[in-house]
């Protein structure tokens, strides 16, 4: 189903992410490399909840978002109602 986006996501935080100073490669890694030093970036990072929020609703299914890997968004996706 084809669903036209009438408002513009306000992206307004992402200026705060500490990402946006590193680059993004550690954060979108090849199939079964390491995210450990994106995650210790997340974890320093102002905006962790907001970005982990975002991902979770927009249904970002790749990379590290707010801390948490594809596989662990998908595992809070599940146990969360
Ligand atoms: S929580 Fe991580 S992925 Fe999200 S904006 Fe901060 S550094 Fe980037």
């Amino acid at each position: 189903m084809y669903i036209e986006m009438t408002e513009t996501p306000d992206l307004s935080w992402q200026e705060e992410a500490l990402c946006a100073q590193t680059g993004g490669d550690f954060f979108f890694p090849e199939p079964g490399s390491s995210v450990r030093d994106a995650k210790r970036i997340c974890a320093l990072c102002p905006i962790r909840s907001i970005c982990l929020e975002f991902a979770l609703s927009n249904d970002e299914r790749f990379g590290v978002w707010g801390g948490l890997s594809e596989k662990e968004r998908l595992a809070l996706r599940r146990t969360t109602p």
